[in-house]
């Protein structure tokens, strides 16, 4: 069998795009599993001139890579094969299964107009004409019966053909159209699966008629040796407001996920979930456990919710149980791309420390920078509402005075300050956890971060006694 992903450069690896890249790569991985011959296509759709750039090219192809979708074949640019989609064109209309066609889109409006008809009206199909500059080259569509198929995500679906238009094979310029270049390749390269956004369900009517007038075109056993893909199209992705996901309005670069701190591992396995999800209903999957499970008889036709509320769920569960070493060297990456200053801020012992000590709070690797900060600012602002909620409560003020004053002489060690900090807490009857409140907020500026003691111990005595001074200095004023 051969899968394939056929993304066109025309901006960075949407998830959706990514979501059926992964699909196509699972079902390969599958098939190899259980001993068949399998490949994975890239295939570049690069026919689109104006709208592509070596860049977006260049985008998919690491963002792919990052994903650790590797292909086996490819990358093939379908513009190298431009002159093979032309010569089957031109076959096709050789076979008088394509004609030339010299209306304008103007003329096609104006006859449409006032006749609340849309598209192309067969005009020019049976005047048989010459080839002349500027016309097109249109597929003849055998209008006498009903074009279907099994769609593994749709189960049957068919449509009549007198509801197609002659679409155009070769615009007025020879350039290729999609339908067509999308097709020759699938047929040249062996393509088995077609797996694809739903977008292109309507296209595949036109993909199936156009496969088998190419294969009757030089051999009348062709059909057999080039039977029809088996077909899926993917259901769509929208938004927290049912919209269909957009460029434009929402988050939808893969890169822009790994930009915000997102895993790749999470990532997949988020994706993977897009659609489709294992019969016992497990979320966590790792890669092996996907290839073991994924069934494309089992992808869903709903439109599925890209909820990055719970990508971040499954990023934090990713981080947290990640080999300590290996968090180190995501984040020391991340950072080093991400924040350089607060490396350079920064001894390794200290970043090795912090590191771990954030590892079990963060969701995105992005939250590092601001989770701690504080270790590297000479000064920390407090939000004024922080402020007001912490230290509007009297014994909180004491619980600081009492504790800077007991920090000058106690013995600067987690345990000893963990028990200082307590007992001055429950003299004021309240537990550790209540206690750290306001040592926190003077120390760090944020009511959240990693754990106190610890972190005070990276800090030091002097920065933390002066940390604490500052605060204490505004509770006389
Ligand atoms: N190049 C098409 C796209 O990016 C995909 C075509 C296909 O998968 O057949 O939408």
């Amino acid at each position: 069998m051969k899968a394939r992903f056929a993304p066109s450069p025309t901006g960075y690896l949407h998830v959706g795009g990514a979501r059926t890249a992964l699909f196509n790569w699972l079902i390969v991985q599958k098939a190899k599993r259980s001993g068949e011959e399998a490949s994975f296509l890239l295939r570049i759709e690069d026919t689109d001139t104006e709208r592509n750039k070596p860049e977006w090219t260049q985008g998919i192809i690491d963002s792919l890579l990052a994903l650790g979708l590797n292909w086996d074949e490819g990358p093939i640019f379908q513009s190298s094969r431009v002159t093979t989609h032309k010569q089957t064109a031109l076959d096709l209309f050789d076979a008088n299964l394509a004609y030339w066609c010299r209306c304008t889109k103007e003329d096609i409006e104006n006859r449409n107009s006032g006749k609340n008809t849309v598209g192309y009206d067969r005009h020019c199909r049976s005047l048989n004409l010459k080839y002349e500059t500027g016309y097109a080259l249109r597929f003849k569509v055998p209008l006498e019966s009903a074009t279907k198929f099994h769609d593994s995500v749709r189960g049957d679906v068919q449509i009549e053909n007198t509801t197609l238009e002659d679409f155009v094979l070769l615009k007025g310029n020879l350039s290729p159209l999609f339908v067509l270049a999308n097709t020759v390749d699938d047929m040249d390269l062996g393509v088995t699966h077609v797996v694809r956004g739903e977008e292109h369900l309507y296209n595949t009517f036109k993909i199936i008629l156009l496969w088998e007038a190419i294969s009757k075109l030089n051999d009348s056993n062709a059909t057999e040796e080039r039977p029809l893909p088996t077909f899926a199209h993917l259901p769509l992705l929208v938004n927290e407001k049912r919209q269909k996901l957009s460029k434009r309005r929402d988050k939808v670069s893969v890169e822009e996920f790994f930009d915000m701190g997102f895993l790749p591992e999470a990532m997949l396995n988020y994706l993977a979930l897009l659609g489709w999800g294992p019969k016992n209903n497990q979320e966590i999957l790792s890669v092996d456990e996907l290839i073991d499970q994924f069934d494309l008889n089992d992808v869903n036709l709903a439109p599925a919710f890209f909820d990055i509320q719970k990508l971040n769920h499954f990023n934090n569960i990713y981080i947290r149980d990640m080999d300590v070493d290996l968090f180190r060297h995501r984040a020391l990456d991340y950072l080093k791309i991400h924040s350089g200053l607060i490396l350079n801020k920064l001894s390794d012992t200290d970043i090795n420390e912090i590191l771990e000590l954030v590892q079990p709070r963060i969701n995105t690797l992005s939250e590092i920078e601001k989770m701690i900060g504080f270790f590297i600012e000479d000064e920390v602002a407090i939000p004024q509402d922080l402020y007001d909620k912490t230290y509007l409560d009297p014994a909180n003020k004491q619980i600081l005075l009492n504790f800077k004053d007991a920090l000058k002489d106690c013995e600067f060690s987690k345990d000893e300050l963990h028990k200082v900090l307590e007992s001055i807490g429950l003299s004021f009857g309240k537990k550790l956890g209540k206690s750290q409140a306001p040592i926190r907020l003077a120390l760090t500026g944020s009511n959240v971060g990693p754990p106190l003691f610890e972190s005070l111990m990276i800090l030091g005595k002097d920065k933390t006694l002066a940390r604490l001074d500052i605060v204490a200095k505004t509770f006389l004023g």
